[in-house]
């Protein structure tokens, strides 16, 4: 029989299970369990929509049985099974898309350091992928599932021994369902395996990790889970830990959830909802495939596996269910958007949700920082979107980066922080924390006590221009080229005086550079540098470079203007080559302004647009 090879991205997560870096093989029967109970429930609800006659639910169970002469341990289902054609393409790879599959390329090829990173990140990728079927080769060396598909009348039987592949072929199965075998490992000095042959050890994972699947759980004649739900269950006495469990089993997650809600509503609109906020971003979380969604039980049926409408967009990464006995089972994709009854329960979830985060950011910072980490770039994309009509909502759950505190603050706290009279809350936007500290136009700002928020992701400045104020408190670009409201009078006409005096120079430096800027000036802002790059209007340089990177950007451009500082030395030599009256002269501050301009690009991190001409000049300087 010819062996198949897997994809190569499963093959790698294949890998990294037969060699199990990961700690906590027991899950194996976890996750096969919840296949099985998967399995199930699309089962029951395929013959609940189809009105299939013969199935029974009161029949639907899971077995579980091993042979300690042949050191096997077999999980069986009457659920709805596999064909031949879906036994391959959902064991033969994982990952689904191509940008899953690169995702793990580049990550495994990333991987260096030492062997406790390794194991680390090894963790992660497959936290990130879910646990899965996969898992299998963990404990086991030879796995075997063999299938009929409910309707189908040929059973297959699908093999692997690991990385090196996988067979197909037809087998006999009389009742519709899937079994799975695992042949285990032999035992090593480190690793027991025999103990999954054990009665014993079976019945207490099936009681710590699965007790609340919804079908009985046999082995040897006894049922080995209480089969209530989590959610039902009395909320006095389900613990944390139960709900942990829960929540790695339910999402196939490898880290407890940060944060665990549960509640009921009476009313209108009856439901229990039981959601958790995970501790880490899936690794889909900010492409496209990434699907947002709670699970959909009507009195404990599950009708959907992922509901959207009942999670708002920026609290897209909160996972679990809602039960609710009002709605109506035949309820569809097309239907959904128009179910009042699910749009009560969004709204009073969205709520909860909030309301926990709020608790989280206060009680706890630190964690409430990691949670930021990892999903705030959705909720500062949740103040951008549909033209900032969820501000309120979420303007008090972001966090930016403060330029005088070191840390990530609140919009609140920088109101705390400072003086009534500062004109507005300030930020600067660029590529690091790092390069924005050493702009020019930031030290204007610091040198006047005022505190600058650092924004470097994509999504900030637009959020932020999107909010236009907090608190009545406008948001003011350091980068931007009105400084009107941070001078003084008498800083103001000095300045004044001073451009209408180098009026002429300032007009011959703006014809040599053409259109790349709108305007020179002279700067009330920058101390040691000689110029700097700000911009006019709501359109910034960094905010320019994220539009161009779209793809069919029209090419945006930011209206530039150079500004000039009149107290350095640059200034003088400007002037005086300029004064001087002759075509050398001006031959001369033409050149100046040039290398000017590019040297104002540099500072702001921007591409020079004349890389060559701007070397040749700078030869040309130092060869006099
Ligand atoms: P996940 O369950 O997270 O989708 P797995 O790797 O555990 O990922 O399983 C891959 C797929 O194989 C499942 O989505 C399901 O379609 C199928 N599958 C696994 N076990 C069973 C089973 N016992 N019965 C039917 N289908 C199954």
């Amino acid at each position: 029989m010819a062996k198949k090879q897997f994809k190569a991205e499963s093959k790698k997560l294949l890998g990294l299970m037969i060699n199990s870096i990961y700690t906590n093989k027991e899950i194996f029967l976890r996750e096969l369990i919840s296949n099985a109970s998967d399995a199930l429930d699309k089962l029951y609800y395929q013959s609940l929509s189809a009105g299939t006659s013969g199935v029974q639910k009161k029949d639907f169970r899971i077995e579980i049985s091993t042979d300690k002469d042949l050191r096997t341990i077999t999980i069986r289902d009457n659920g709805i099974g596999m064909t031949g054609e879906e036994l391959e393409t959902n064991l033969g790879t994982i990952a689904r898309s191509g940008s899953q599959a690169f995702k793990l390329e580049s990550e495994m090829a990333a991987e260096k350091g030492t062997p406790q990173d390794k194991a680390k990140r090894a963790i992660d990728i497959i936290g990130q992928f879910g646990v899965g079927f996969y898992s299998a080769f963990m404990v086991a060396d030879i796995v075997t599932v063999t299938s009929l598909a409910f309707g189908s009348d040929t059973a297959n039987k699908w093999t692997s021994t690991g990385a090196d592949g996988y067979t197909m072929e037809e087998a006999l199965k009389a009742d519709y369902g899937t079994e799975v075998v695992l042949h285990l490992k032999d035992d090593t000095e480190g690793e027991n395996y025999s103990k999954y042959l054990d009665y014993y050890t079976i019945r207490a994972l099936v009681e710590r990790y699965s007790d609340y699947i919804r079908y009985p759980i046999v082995m040897d004649g006894s049922t080995m889970n209480s089969m209530e739900p989590i959610w039902k269950r009395q909320k006095s006495r389900v613990k944390q830990d139960e709900y942990n469990e829960y929540y790695k089993s339910k999402f196939s997650d490898y880290a407890d959830p940060l944060r665990t809600i549960r509640t009921s509503v009476e009313g209108v609109s009856s439901f229990t909802a039981l959601v958790f906020i995970p501790s880490h971003a899936p690794f889909d979380y900010y492409s496209k495939d990434y699907e947002k969604g709670l699970t959909l039980y009507s009195s404990g049926v599950m009708i959907m596996e992922k509901c959207p409408e009942l999670l708002p967009n920026y609290f897209n990464f909160v996972r679990g269910l809602v039960d609710s006995q009002d709605l109506n089972l035949n309820i569809s994709r097309e239907t959904l958007q128009q179910d009042k009854q699910l749009q009560v329960i969004a709204k009073n979830l969205e709520k909860k949700i909030k309301r926990e985060l709020e608790d989280f950011l206060k009680n706890d910072r630190e964690g409430y920082e990691a949670f930021f980490n990892e999903f705030g770039r959705q909720l500062k994309f949740g103040l951008y979107d549909n033209f900032g009509i969820n501000k309120e909502s979420l303007q008090d759950l972001v966090l930016f980066y403060s330029g005088r505190q070191k840390r990530m603050i609140t919009f609140a706290e920088y109101l705390e922080d400072m003086a009534e009279d500062q004109p507005g809350i300030y930020y600067a936007a660029g590529e690091s924390r790092e390069k924005i500290d050493i702009l020019p136009q930031t030290e204007y700002i610091k040198s006047k006590g005022y505190d600058i928020l650092y924004l470097t992701d994509e999504v900030d400045e637009f959020a932020l221009q999107m909010m236009m104020k907090y608190k009545e408190k406008p948001f003011r670009s350091a980068l931007s080229e009105d400084m009107s409201q941070d001078e003084t009078e008498e800083a103001k006409e000095k300045l004044n005086k001073a451009t209408e005096e180098k009026k002429d120079l300032l007009d011959f430096i703006k014809d040599s550079l053409g259109d790349k800027v709108s305007e020179v000036k002279l700067s009330p802002r920058l101390t040691s540098s000689s110029v700097c790059l700000t911009t006019k209007g709501g359109l910034s340089l960094e905010m320019e470079k994220i539009l161009n990177l779209m793809p069919d950007s029209p090419g945006i451009k930011a209206e530039r203007v150079l500004e000039l500082n009149p107290d350095h030395p640059v200034m003088e030599a400007l002037t005086r080559a300029y004064d001087n009256g002759s075509e050398e002269g001006k031959k001369k501050v033409k050149r100046f302004a040039s290398l000017l301009y590019d040297q104002a690009l540099l500072i702001s991190g921007m591409p020079l647009e004349d890389p060559l001409g701007f070397c040749k000049a700078i030869d040309e300087y130092i060869s006099g």
